[in-house]
């Protein structure tokens, strides 16, 4: 038997709250009446359950790496501290960022920057919040059809990494028979180097909430979840004052729900059984979430940039937004301004550097769009940053999380880096993926143990295998960062 739904929150709550000691884990699957293998198997699942007692979680993420994020790390387990290294923590315009025992940043420095105000970006982080929900109030006066229309007229792309055409997803949902459906913000924000969604909730929460309750209403729903990362507390306490503020929300059920600590949780179909209470698994597909998503109904799950798109949409019309469609571009590394800057989609790396204060030292490389977009060198840097153009050069636009990497960085190691962290996401259903991440990973640390080359050579093979055999966006894209590092950079693997 398998937790529900309806146990989720006292399953997860339970275990939350007293930690994962054997006694705990027996008495929560006593209350709950299901086996203690299936209590087990969730808490050991998530990080923040699986080690609750850390005093210390410090990011190891790629950007913090290049600002000495292991050296920290050493330092404060050299002091007694009981201290991990943990996945990027979606902190990456500051310094290297340390969670407390209770989620809290310790001594986290400035954000980075973000654009000026100005009135023509559909997002618009430095703007003042509208608290008029106009575009809610017009979406209830012209109905669902005239917003699907303009959705489709903008021609919005998913933001949260596939890009996925989001009036199809949402005329998917719309169509389905069945009629109770729920609407889920997928606010899990996880992809390495990204923070956009962060600045978003903290800035432009109402923008968030308007999409929300402009998908729900479209698509004929009542229930609204908000999927948060729960290492984003500040968010939390944002959005849940923005909700209480705003008698516009007053029709629908929003429910805030934090995240356990796994990046997998970012995939939708993992995120929709992290809601049921179990295991953070993605499912096969299809059936797609748009036809038997959450508790097996049909389910709308977009990103939080996605959403918070929607009222400039329809505010100004999809026709305008398609002239003047802008992307969040996190980008931190070697450049002087870290931070989250709303460009035209497609401006070229080189323009976003310019725009981030400039490179610190020669660059070298760079990432375009989280770890799962492999690295390019610095002749790409002219290539739009979009979906279709960074698809041609053997890349992709993801979530936008860019990184620039000076020439101190040797490739080998940041490709160990981004190796190590498929190795410890990966949530382990599929062989290929479970046993290759680690492959590639302990490949990497023995030639840079050794300096032999043959300790690569297995490397195209196992990539072949993640990539037939995942099911899955990680295991397929778990070797990009060393396959495109051996391919760009051959020197530094010499
Ligand atoms: Fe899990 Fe990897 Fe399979 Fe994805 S590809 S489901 S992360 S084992």
């Amino acid at each position: 038997m398998l937790p529900t739904g309806a146990q989720r929150q006292a399953l997860l709550d339970a275990l939350s709250e007293k930690g994962r000691t054997p006694e705990n884990i027996l008495a929560v699957a006593k209350q709950l009446n299901l086996p203690t293998a299936v209590v087990e198997g969730v808490a050991s699942f998530y990080t923040l359950l699986r080690e609750p007692d850390l005093e210390a979680r410090v990011c190891i993420g790629l950007s913090c790496q290049m600002q000495g994020a292991q050296a920290k790390l050493d330092t404060l387990v050299a002091a007694g501290v009981n201290a991990h290294g943990v996945s990027c923590l979606g902190q990456c315009d500051r310094p290297v960022p340390v969670l407390d025992h209770n989620l809290d940043l310790q001594d986290p420095g400035p954000r980075g920057a973000i654009m000026p105000k100005n009135e023509e970006l559909p997002i618009n982080l430095a703007g003042t919040e509208d608290h008029t929900y106009a575009a809610l109030a017009m979406c209830k006066k012209q109905g669902p059809a005239w917003v699907l229309d303009e959705l489709e007229a903008s021609g919005l792309r998913g933001r949260g990494g596939a890009g996925f055409p989001t009036a199809f997803k949402w005329r998917a949902v719309a169509g389905q028979a069945v009629t109770e459906r729920t609407v889920i913000c997928n606010a899990d924000e996880g992809e390495p180097a990204t923070f956009k969604d962060r600045e978003i909730m903290m800035r432009r929460p109402h923008l968030l909430l308007e999409g929300l309750a402009i998908a729900a209403q479209t698509i004929a729903s009542r229930e609204v979840i908000i999927y948060l990362r729960g290492e984003f507390r500040e968010c939390h306490h944002i959005l849940s004052d923005a909700i209480d503020a705003a008698p516009q929300l007053a029709p629908y059920n929003f429910r805030i729900v934090e995240g356990h600590g796994a990046y997998i949780c970012g995939e939708e179909t993992a995120l929709i059984e992290a809601l049921e209470g179990r295991r953070g698994e993605p499912r096969i597909k299809p059936p797609f979430p748009t036809e038997v998503g959450y508790l097996g109904l049909p389910t709308l799950m977009n990103n939080v940039e996605t959403l918070a798109n929607l009222p400039a949409i329809l505010n100004r019309g999809g026709e305008w937004y398609a002239k003047h469609q802008t992307k969040l571009y996190s980008i931190s590394g070697h450049v002087h301004i870290p931070g989250v800057y709303e460009l035209p989609i497609g401006v070229t790396m080189n323009a976003l550097i310019a725009t981030a204060g400039g490179p610190i030292g020669t660059p070298k490389a760079f990432i375009p769009g989280g770890a799962s977009a492999g690295f390019l060198p610095m002749s790409a840097a002219d290539i739009p940053l979009d979906f279709e153009n960074l698809a041609k050069a053997d890349s992709m636009l993801g979530s936008a999380g860019v990184v620039l990497l000076n020439d101190t960085v040797d490739m080998a190691e940041a490709s160990a880096w981004q190796a190590h962290f498929f190795a410890v996401e990966s949530c382990g259903q599929c062989g290929p993926c479970r046993i290759g991440t680690r492959m590639v990973s302990q490949a990497i640390n023995r030639y840079r143990d050794s300096g032999d080359n043959a300790e690569l050579t297995p490397i195209e093979d196992i990539a072949w295998e993640m990539k037939e055999g995942s099911i899955c966006g990680l295991g397929i894209a778990a070797s990009a960062p060393i396959e495109s590092a051996m391919k760009h950079f051959p020197r530094d693997f010499a």
